[in-house]
């Protein structure tokens, strides 16, 4: 992207754009989201484009009164491009967006998991806290030895 389209694009998402997070199950990281929704056609097309992202849409909106409104068109990014797009925009940002920008960031770099088993919290890279692992361990370790797997073995080897 230019420095020209960089601008352009800041601009929208500061008067249109939505930047937000989803959930991760297992983790403490919560993944940024940056949508788009408009009415315009063209401007939305223009933005997915720039990103490369799919043009989603025309959907169909109403009043609660039955009125059909313009159709709506939308594009959505998410994950760590989301998060790029967010640090590229963030300087030209104004202080609201750049607030919330900053604390869906921080919340992305936050690499914390939670046990898979018990949801304690645990460090980056683990999947179970340390009394789940050796519960775990233990029933691994019990299952290889099961006469189930031997005679497995003994068969394989027959
Ligand atoms: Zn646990």
């Amino acid at each position: 992207m230019s420095i020209k389209e960089i601008a352009w694009l800041a601009g929208l998402l500061e008067g249109e754009g939505c930047f937000g997070t989803i959930k991760h199950t297992e983790y403490i990281k919560k993944y940024p989201i940056v949508r788009l929704a408009m009415t315009d056609r063209d401007i939305v097309e223009k933005a997915a484009n720039l990103l490369k992202v799919n043009l989603l849409g025309p959907y169909k909106r109403q009043s609660q009164n039955g009125e059909i409104w313009k159709s709506c068109w939308a594009m959505n990014i998410c994950g760590n491009r989301a998060a790029g797009i967010m640090m590229t925009v963030l300087p030209l940002m104004g202080e609201r967006r750049s607030l919330k920008i900053r604390e869906i960031l921080s919340l992305w770099a936050d690499d914390r998991r939670r046990c898979v088993k018990c949801g304690l919290l645990v460090g980056p890279k683990k999947y179970r806290c340390n009394e789940c692992r050796i519960i775990y361990r233990r029933e691994y370790n019990k299952a290889l030895h099961s006469p189930m797997v031997k005679s497995g073995r003994k068969r394989k080897r027959l």
